[in-house]
């Protein structure tokens, strides 16, 4: 039989099965073939073939997973491993704030790395406008729009661009992601009121004294095949598993100018003279803060692979020249620092 993998947690998944039934199942023989690499498990959003139990309807084993179309993954520093987060998806959306938490692009940068890296288009949600945006923040979502990001205003206090949203995700399976605090959750409730009943439901049946806020959990909303992927609030998004010389192809701007540079895929793009990236950030044709993050992630996935540099260039970012800031100063400092240099 056929089924949906809805949440998982310990090697549990919870799966809504072909026969319209909700059974917990674990994988036979524990391990999930065809499986290893880099996500070595199943996630919210994968197609599962499995074995009902003859003797429980809300059981049964997995037996093997059919194909993945893609998968929206993550590092988890805690158990340093690799983590699929949600398989098979058409949408990432990244929920922030403009302040309550403060708006992070940083944060956004990573989610948009995330995004590239399963193929999907990525979709900024901007919540708490009643509480204010600030001007920085209205020109950097024109900024990640002129990237290819889409980008919209909401407010799930007010009840404002929720339709909008709901259109934005109308017949897709969309993964919501987001720091804690920036009020997903009010946002899914806005959007779908049953599924704080439907969490209810399924925790009572099924995981009763487990750690479910820390899993991703699939929910349908209405009846059109719309489907969200809730994950867990986190503070800050790991990034591994990208070889460092790579990472141009993850921020498009840079991926377009990539091929323009002299120095070829031997280049860092950071303190090479004549550098054609160095020079677009130089010009304000790549915003510094995006470059900043590109360095910021390369350093981070150098640092984790033992990465080495060809040729005698300083290893560290310490002492490293780096492109003119446009407005003056030298090195990697972010233009606005102190409004979005946080990581968190
Ligand atoms: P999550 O951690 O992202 O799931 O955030 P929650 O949905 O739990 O919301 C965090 C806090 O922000 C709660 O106190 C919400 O009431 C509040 N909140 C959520 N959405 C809005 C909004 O649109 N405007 C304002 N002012 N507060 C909001
Ligand atoms: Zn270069």
């Amino acid at each position: 039989m056929k089924a949906l993998v809805l949440s998982g947690t310990n090697n549990l998944f919870t799966l809504d099965c072909e026969d319209g039934s909700l059974r917990l199942c674990g994988i036979k023989g524990k391990r999930i073939k065809d499986l290893s690499g880099t996500y070595n498990s199943l996630a919210a959003g994968d197609f599962v073939e499995l074995e009902p139990d003859p003797d429980r309807v809300d059981r049964g084993m997995i037996l093997s997973m059919l194909p993945r179309r893609n998968v929206y993954g993550r590092f988890n520093e805690k158990g340093r491993s690799a983590q699929a987060i949600a398989a098979n998806i058409d949408l990432v959306v990244c929920v922030s704030s403009p302040k309550l938490p403060p708006f992070r692009p940083r944060f956004v940068d990573r989610v948009a790395v995330l995004a590239e890296a399963a193929h999907v288009p990525l979709l900024i949600v901007l919540n708490k406008t009643d509480l204010g945006v600030e001007e920085e923040v209205v020109e950097r979502l024109d900024e990640y729009r002129k990237l290819g990001y889409d980008t919209i205003l909401v407010s799930a206090a007010a009840g404002e661009g929720i339709e909008e949203l709901r259109g934005r995700v109308e017949g897709l399976i969309s993964v919501f992601t987001g720091q804690s605090g920036v009020g997903k959750s009010s946002l899914l409730n806005r959007l779908d009121p049953s599924i704080e009943r439907m969490t209810g439901e399924v925790s009572e049946k099924f995981e009763r004294g487990k750690h479910t806020t820390t899993m991703a959990r699939l929910y349908p909303l209405g009846a059109g095949g719309t489907k969200i992927i809730d994950t867990p609030g986190v503070r800050r998004l790991a990034l591994r598993g990208i070889e460092p010389d790579s990472l141009v192809a993850y921020f498009p701007e840079l991926a377009k100018l990539a091929p323009l540079c002299g120095f070829g895929l031997s280049c860092t793009h950071e303190d090479e003279e004549g550098c054609r990236i160095v020079q677009a950030v130089e010009s304000d044709e790549i915003h510094y803060d995006r470059y900043e993050s590109y360095l910021r992630i390369r350093t981070e996935l150098e640092s984790a692979t033992g990465y080495k540099r060809s040729g005698n260039r300083d290893p560290g970012r310490k002492g490293r020249s780096g492109p003119r800031r446009p407005g003056g100063g030298t090195g990697a400092r972010s233009s606005m620092r102190g409004i979005f240099d946080d990581d968190e």
